[in-house]
């Protein structure tokens, strides 16, 4: 009993600092979103065959007042563990759509969705109120999910993608392979694309295993009727290598950085080829 009072007197005053440090973030999150501080960055996804961009990602920045630009794997885990991701995540879904109405007809928008805003019961109505609002066809939307999504894997999730998939949104799966049973996801629901995860592309040029993996991940979409997207493409070789494996599209600093909705418009106009 001494000694777990002794412990709990030790650790005491680092909780306290973590606690709150977490405190604050929240605060800053829900003042944030209050005082329009989160922005959307957006980055392109280039179809192989025909080099044609095909669409874009949303992907969430927040303008800290005081940090400055803060990445989203610094605030999104907290965001999603005390449920501020689903007011966050509807921002997200309205304006992407909004921002999509300004491009070219085909390009599609791709936007996160996280495990926590798939056990909010509104998902699909506020998916379709934001397509409603912005006037943006439903097959120009694509979600993004990771396996969080199926971990709770149940019949109110599987209904919810099949609603989705229904309006004529499109599925995908993000950060394929590096789950625990990324290939059993691919047998509970028929993912419109793959999202390869970025670790398998920087192993292409590190080792022949790499090679191997993504040429499988390439088969088995092509099997499904899925696109393979390669992430994280960021060298002409690298490109090269998964044209040849058979992915059908690429996204990655080689073809672009994730850039503001206005450097997007002007990306998007520019004569110039991105490859
Ligand atoms: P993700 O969905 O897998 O997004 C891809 C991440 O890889 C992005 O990081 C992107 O900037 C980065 N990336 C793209 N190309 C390259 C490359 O060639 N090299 C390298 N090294 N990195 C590249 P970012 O923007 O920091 O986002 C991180 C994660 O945060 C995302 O991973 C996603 O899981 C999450 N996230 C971002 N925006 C949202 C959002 O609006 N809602 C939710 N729920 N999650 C989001
Ligand atoms: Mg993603
Ligand atoms: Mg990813
Ligand atoms: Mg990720």
């Amino acid at each position: 009993k001494l000694d777990g009072r002794a412990t709990y007197r030790f650790f005491e005053p680092e909780m306290d600092a973590r606690m709150q440090a977490r405190r604050r973030l929240e605060l800053d999150m829900r003042q944030g979103l209050a005082r329009r501080e989160f922005q959307l960055h957006y980055q392109p996804q280039l179809q192989l065959e025909g080099n044609r961009l095909v669409g874009c990602e949303a992907l969430i920045r927040w303008n800290h007042p005081e940090r400055g630009m803060i990445s989203p794997l610094d605030f999104i885990p907290l965001a999603e563990e005390i449920g501020l991701i689903v007011p966050i995540g509807e921002w997200v879904m309205r304006q992407a759509c909004r921002d999509a109405m300004t491009w070219p007809t085909p390009l599609t928008v791709a936007v996160n969705v996280s495990p926590a805003q798939f056990k909010s019961e509104r998902l699909v109505e506020m998916v379709m109120s934001a397509l409603a609002a912005s006037g943006l066809p439903a097959t120009r939307l694509e979600v993004e999910i990771t396996e969080g999504v199926l971990l709770q894997e149940n019949a109110k999730t599987l209904q919810t993608l099949h609603r989705l998939r229904e309006l004529g949104v499109r599925v995908s799966m993000d950060d394929f392979g590096t789950g625990y049973s990324s290939l059993s996801y691919l047998r509970s629901f028929p993912f419109d694309k793959i999202k390869i995860d970025r670790s398998f592309v920087s192993d292409l040029s590190a080792n022949r295993d790499g090679v191997a993996i993504i040429r499988a991940i390439a088969g088995l979409g092509k099997s499904l009727g899925m696109t393979t997207v390669a992430e994280g493409v960021e060298t002409h070789d690298q490109m090269e290598r998964i044209r040849t494996e058979g992915c059908t599209d690429v996204q990655g600093y080689l073809i672009s950085r994730p850039v503001s909705a206005t450097e997007l418009l002007a990306f998007l106009s520019s004569e110039h080829p991105p490859c």
